[in-house]
């Protein structure tokens, strides 16, 4: 059952009915010698968005980024590229270019010939070549390096040089196989907001394959998220993570408490759930339709789980516990609390004190609760 989130409430393009997606991929499925590695998928990204396919390793995303470039041939399923069929086109034929994780630059060229190189191929002449390549280095702040080979820069240089590469031929689609992978930590931080920000100013449409859900939740307009060749959810990044629709999903984007149990009251603003889990039942206001009896799951994430030490005095939505850990991640910390039913429940809590002076230690009992818009039913 799709839950309406309030952020989608101004029109985006995939909220339009009229609105005529800029890729379709209809039932596309590959098998390699007998195995499934992309299973039926059919989605629709619209012109100017940022997609990102997200899904463990294996789970078929490059092989559905290939089969968009042309690299690849599905055994069934059609891929249409602005209403055009391109199923059967040849890679070098589709108005597609792609990103490598590996920066793919010819290491015997400068920076300015890498950048140039498919210009020069297309024959275009000089004067245009040298004021696109130009315009290019400046868009990905590398005006400057124009001399330099690929061995003479960083890591998040060569990405920078492969993506004015990619996007000197003005292609209306790119499509981006882990770029920033290979990048430390800071340096992906800081390339993954200048990604976004040459993306909105070229105004061309990315569609990017990620394992890392942090990357693809800050860059992307919406998410596909994959398991095992199949696509379980396409949303916007608060969506997935607020309205995961599956166990699998809300355990992939973050993490999340899972409280098992059965449905003793339905209404159509909430449910009541049972669960052996809980002293108390779970109240879970939303417009899920479970019956009375349904064997469910109730998620919380950890940071919309409370911490106190006094007993709180509603009905529903409360338990006690005792701290069995504490990881500190600096500006938070995540409690672990064992319920007596044996349950840990993950509470993240800003760490707005210095660590001596906070009140919840090991082995404190305390309690722990969360409001009713703040749990979602999902089928088991
Ligand atoms: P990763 O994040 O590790 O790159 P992925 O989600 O991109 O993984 P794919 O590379 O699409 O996954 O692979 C999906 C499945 O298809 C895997 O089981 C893989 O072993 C298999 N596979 C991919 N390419 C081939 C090939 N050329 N021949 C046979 N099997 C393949």
């Amino acid at each position: 059952m799709a839950i309406q989130p309030k952020h989608l409430s101004n029109l985006e393009p995939w909220q339009d009915p009229k609105a005529k997606p800029y890729v379709q991929i209809k039932n596309l499925t590959k098998t390699f010698n007998g195995r499934v590695a992309v299973n039926d998928v059919s989605l629709s990204i619209y012109r100017g968005e940022l997609f990102s396919l997200l899904g463990r390793s294996g789970c078929g995303k490059t092989t559905l980024l290939r089969m968009l470039a042309g690299f690849e041939s599905p055994t069934s399923g059609k891929i249409f590229i602005d209403g055009i069929d391109m199923t059967d086109t040849p890679a070098y034929k589709r108005p597609v270019s792609m990103v490598f994780q590996s920066y793919a630059l010819f290491p015997h060229m400068t920076v300015e010939q890498n950048v140039a190189f498919g210009l020069i191929q297309d024959g275009l002449p000089k004067s245009e070549i040298r004021d696109r390549v130009a315009e290019y280095l400046e868009l990905v702040q590398m005006s400057g390096y124009e001399r330099r080979k690929p061995d003479q820069l960083s890591g998040g240089e060569r990405q920078r040089v492969a993506l004015a590469r990619s996007l000197v031929k003005q292609p209306k689609l790119v499509l981006l196989d882990e770029p920033l992978a290979a990048l430390d930590k800071k340096l992906r931080e800081r390339t993954q907001l200048e990604l976004v920000n040459i993306q909105e100013k070229v105004g061309v449409t990315f569609i990017m394959v990620s394992h890392d859900q942090e990357e693809a939740m800050t860059m992307s307009t919406r998410i596909g998220l994959m398991n095992e060749g199949c696509i379980l959810q396409v949303g916007g990044p608060t969506e997935i993570y607020e309205y995961p629709n599956s166990k699998y999903v809300a355990n992939f984007v973050g993490s999340v408490n899972l409280f098992d149990g059965i449905i003793v009251e339905e209404r159509a603003d909430h449910v009541v759930v049972k669960s052996t889990a809980t002293e108390k039942n779970l109240y879970v206001t939303h417009s899920a339709s479970f019956p009375v009896g349904a064997q469910i799951s109730v998620a919380i994430r950890p940071e919309k789980v409370l911490l106190t030490t006094t007993k709180p005095t509603g009905e529903h939505n409360w338990t006690s516990g005792i701290v069995k850990d504490i990881v500190y991640l600096g500006d938070v910390s995540i409690y672990h609390v064992q319920l007596p039913s044996g349950v840990i429940v993950l509470a993240t809590v800003a760490n707005m004190v210095r660590a001596a002076e906070r009140p919840i230690q090991w082995e404190d009992e305390v309690f722990l609760h969360w409001k009713p818009e703040n749990g979602i039913v999902l089928a088991i």
